[in-house]
């Protein structure tokens, strides 16, 4: 079964984009199939890999307009073994034009449907906000992954983003299920950040991952470098958090076999991957490289290899 999740919350600069982009290259290298779809017009998951948003030929605009199916306007890092449907900044009118739409909530579940069997994960970075492009992303998905930043009034909105999703569940896709809070830019030194966690899991018990993101500063050079954390400082203490979350995101999603049953989920690291590149720059993703199915999906090994 294919995991939607909805990385979500209004509140702005949490870390939803660190966690998509990082997340989503290191469930890639432990060798789960994964899209990463920017669903931000700020189109900064795209921009974190290496695209740039003024060329990008289709985007996650169209996919919602129903223009172009998400195949086509995906875009593959065959050394991150990661495939993304990047953003366009034309998202920002796509509440606007899709007033008046039928099943508007429905458009990237729609979409997304022919997608479920190529992929083990689709992770999705939401805007900052709870319209119609989070929305779409909340019936699109199975699953809520919320970023919490350690700060004080941590919990302010999250239970305005919590009836939103229980009001999505009952009325547009019941299947959504599990919410999960992310700790992101925890800093161990003080005690507020400590205050804070022991606040969310008292109020969310059993929903908060072990995994806490810390700050560190080299989450957020990456960024300008078009790589995620794994391909550009993998063994400082935010490479090796995100390492660690998806590893804990796996555990849940793919319980271990039973003993002696081979365990072949292993999260390795790479040194170095360049960014993913646009389309039409002599050096990028040429058309070539968009995928419509996962036949370029290399194994870690391989990875590891072209690394
Ligand atoms: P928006 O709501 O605007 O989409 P966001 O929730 O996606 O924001 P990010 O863009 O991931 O948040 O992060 C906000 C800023 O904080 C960015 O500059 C990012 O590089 C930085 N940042 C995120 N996580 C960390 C971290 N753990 N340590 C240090 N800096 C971080
Ligand atoms: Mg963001």
């Amino acid at each position: 079964m294919t995991r939607i999740y909805a990385i979500a919350n209004q509140k702005g600069g949490v870390g939803k984009t660190t966690t998509a982009v990082n997340l989503s290259a290191y469930l890639a290298l432990s060798g789960k199939r994964v899209l990463l779809l920017d669903l931000d017009p700020q189109c900064n998951a795209s921009s974190s890999l290496g695209i740039d948003k003024g060329k990008v030929a289709s985007s996650s605009y169209e996919v919602l307009l129903g223009s172009v199916t998400p195949a086509k306007a995906t875009l593959k890092n065959a050394k991150l073994n990661l495939s993304i449907v990047p953003a366009s900044p034309a998202l920002a009118a796509a509440e606007i034009e899709l007033v008046g739409e039928l099943a508007r909530e429905y458009r990237l579940r729609q979409a997304l449907g022919a997608e479920m069997d190529k992929f083990d994960y689709i992770l999705i970075d939401c805007p900052p906000s709870l319209g119609l492009l989070t929305v779409n992303a909340l019936t699109a998905a199975n699953g809520v992954l919320i970023p919490v930043q350690c700060e004080y009034l941590a919990l302010e909105g999250l239970s305005q983003l919590t009836r939103t999703v229980q009001l999505v569940r009952q009325r547009l896709n019941p299947q959504l299920d599990v919410r999960r809070l992310v700790m992101t830019m925890y800093d161990t030194r003080t005690a507020l950040a400590q205050q804070v966690v022991a606040e969310v899991e008292k109020f969310f018990t059993g929903k908060v991952f072990k995994t806490k993101i810390p700050r560190n500063v080299r989450l957020s050079e990456a960024p300008s470098h078009g790589v995620p954390i794994i391909a550009y400082a993998p063994s400082s203490p935010g490479s090796q958090a995100y390492r660690a979350l998806a590893q804990e995101l796996i555990e849940q999603d793919f319980p271990p076999p039973e003993p002696n049953q081979p365990d072949d989920v292993h999260v390795t690291s790479v040194d170095s991957t360049p960014p993913m590149q646009q389309p039409s720059s002599s050096n990028g993703v040429s058309a070539s490289t968009r995928t419509d199915d996962n036949a370029a999906h290399s194994t870690p090994d391989e990875i590891a290899q072209n690394a």
